[in-house]
């Protein structure tokens, strides 16, 4: 199995919506009022090269993200991007020698602009999100709440997943991406509501393609809550069980905005105990492996 890391262009976003400023409705509008900006970020998607077929998690943005709807005081003021058209993922990926229509699968773990961005490249494959997200994303109110509906494909009428009542690891639920369950997507909420994950079993470790569930690793170990995500209890306890998957099985996290996520998947570099010793769950690194079967 080969996973790529492909970069379709970057995003501008403010320092308090990476990480998010007091509580409430305060930490909401960190993003819109703060006037610190981040460093430019890049906007990963991932392709996964699979027996069953080619998945691709997220979509990425695309160039017609330089202009966005002046109306909406978060496009108007807190985001910007720097994308090319041949820096979208499906000139990306004819570079790789995949052709979008051997792209069997394509799932999104949100559909935020710098997620779904990049559908038009992929009219042939099944799409997949959960429902929930779908429904937030539509119509007059997924505008409002800063989804670009009336930008998607026509022909766009992605699949809600099916989520099935087996626990992975610390998540209640699981959703399997390909028959032998070497591939699932496990819920995720915090950044959205219905934000989903998807883990790839690769060798020795697991590979975390995270989404937006946080902006950084580092963020993840500190549970640190992005600006964005509506409910913070939520958020936390999602980085909670990101944080107890990862102590229970090497895992390579790579959220989409995290500068070293493609070089982390290049040196497979799994979080480390180490890493956790100065996260919010002290002694959590010392936790007795969990056995494959328990994470399943
Ligand atoms: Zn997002």
């Amino acid at each position: 199995m080969r996973i790529h890391a492909i970069t379709t262009g970057r995003v501008h976003v403010k320092q308090a919506q990476i990480v998010g400023r007091g509580h409430g409705l305060m930490r909401q509008l960190g993003p819109i009022l703060a006037s610190q900006w981040a460093d430019w970020a890049p906007v990963y998607t991932f392709a996964i090269e699979h027996p069953d077929g080619v998945i691709v998690v997220d979509t990425g943005a695309n160039a017609g993200l330089k202009s966005l709807p002046r109306w909406h005081p978060y496009f108007q003021l807190s985001v910007e991007f720097d994308i090319e058209p041949e820096q979208e993922i499906g000139p990306q990926l004819a570079r790789l020698g995949i052709a979008a229509r051997d792209v069997k699968t394509v799932v999104l773990t949100h559909l935020h602009i710098d997620h779904d961005g990049g559908l038009a490249h992929f009219p042939h494959s099944r799409i997949v999100a959960s429902g929930g997200e779908i429904a937030r994303a539509s119509g007059f109110r997924g505008a409002l709440l800063g989804y670009l509906p009336n930008r998607w494909p026509r022909w766009f009428d992605p699949e809600p997943l099916a989520w099935q009542p087996s626990p992975f690891g610390p998540f209640r639920q699981s959703a399997r991406l390909t028959d032998s369950g070497d591939i699932v997507a496990v819920p995720t909420p915090g950044h959205t509501p219905d934000h989903l994950s998807v883990v790839v079993r690769d060798g020795d470790r697991q590979v975390m393609l995270a989404g937006d569930a946080s902006y950084l690793e580092a963020t993840m170990l500190r549970g640190a809550v992005d600006g964005i995500s509506p409910n913070e209890a939520t958020a936390s306890a999602t980085l909670a069980n990101i944080r107890r998957l990862c102590a229970a099985n090497p895992t390579i996290y790579l959220p989409s905005h995290d500068p070293q996520s493609a070089e982390r998947l290049e040196r497979r570099r799994a979080v480390a105990a180490s890493d956790f010793l100065s996260s919010a769950d002290e002694g959590l690194a010392s936790l007795p492996a969990m056995s494959a079967a328990a994470a399943r």
